[in-house]
């Protein structure tokens, strides 16, 4: 069983990168990816513990772009870890992240939350901080009752503790994982609170900037999205893409591997020419 998009504490998943792949072998993954915000640092640590457990990692990152005014998220896949244009690109998007967590931090505490981004950064560590961090500072102070209310009330586009940013450019995201040799996957494309229209308009513009797949199947999507999407991706000939986008074991509704299969009809991810999982222990060769 595939799950290609998942998240550990290197980013705002809860579990360490080692826990995280110890519990996708016991949930019966075979082949897991590790796709954290706008970083690939638990790769290493993760590919080791995926050796021990006897599972596939594949090199993996979510990647933050700015598309109109809107953010959309772009899975990169089996790529070499090491390409400096990747690299490079991921850096620059990891200090936009430090930078926008200062101005929520400011922000929350002109609306009373104190050390907001302290708090924030240490519940991060040394992974990279994001708004789950900051709703779950939220949730410590009392001021929201959980990660939802805090999203909606205080974090997302339009409220008092949400920051406009910059992220990469759709070309610009999708040229950096081809340069390491990776695919590009359109993630969750039902997630974008979005028109029917908009939703054309990105899908077009994902293909039209040289993206290779969709996320088809996630941990939330119905049959019927199931069905509306790969339909899409039949008629731009893409290849369909699987995950749970799991965070934390907290969330019970959803588990690592719990993906409902990707429709027959496309041409799964993993049968593309250049996929392949990660080889541990040599880092120069190819991821
Ligand atoms: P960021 O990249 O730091 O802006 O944060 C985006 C992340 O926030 C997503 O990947 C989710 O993990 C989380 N997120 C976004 N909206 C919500 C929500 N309404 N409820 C819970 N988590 C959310
Ligand atoms: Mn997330
Ligand atoms: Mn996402
Ligand atoms: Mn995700």
């Amino acid at each position: 069983m595939h799950d290609l998009h998942s998240h550990s504490a290197r980013s705002d998943g809860y579990l360490l990168p080692a826990d995280l792949v110890a519990q996708a072998a016991e949930q019966g993954v075979i082949t897991l990816a590790l796709t954290d915000h706008d970083t690939i640092d638990g790769l290493v640590e993760a590919s080791e513990s995926a050796q021990h457990a006897g599972i596939e990692l594949v090199a993996g990152v979510e990647i933050s772009v700015t598309w109109g005014n809107c953010t959309l998220h772009i899975v990169g896949l089996a790529f070499d870890r090491m390409n400096d244009t990747l690299v490079q690109g991921l850096a620059d998007l990891q200090a936009i992240r430090a930078k926008r967590a200062e101005s929520i931090g400011a922000k929350l505490a002109k609306l009373g939350v104190e050390n907001a981004h302290e708090r924030a950064q240490a519940l991060a560590g040394d992974g990279q901080i994001g708004r789950v961090h900051f709703a779950r500072v939220l949730i410590e102070a009392g001021v929201c009752r959980d990660m939802q209310h805090a999203f909606k009330h205080y974090l997302k586009p339009g409220r008092n503790g949400f920051v406009r940013v910059n992220w990469a450019g759709l070309e610009q995201a999708i040229d950096w994982i081809h340069a390491a040799g990776g695919l590009a996957v359109l993630a969750h494309p039902l997630g974008y609170h979005f028109s029917a229209n908009w939703r054309r308009k990105m899908v077009a513009a994902f293909v039209e900037a040289g993206g290779d797949a969709m996320e088809i199947c996630t941990g939330t999507t119905t049959t019927d999205d199931i069905s509306r999407m790969g339909r899409v991706a039949a008629a731009y000939g893409l290849y369909g893409s699987l995950g749970s986008d799991f965070h934390s074991p907290e969330q019970h509704w959803l588990a690592l591997g719990r993906v409902a299969p990707l429709p027959s009809y496309l041409t799964p991810i993993w049968q593309a020419p250049s996929f392949s999982p990660m080889t541990p222990g040599c880092p120069h060769s190819r991821q």
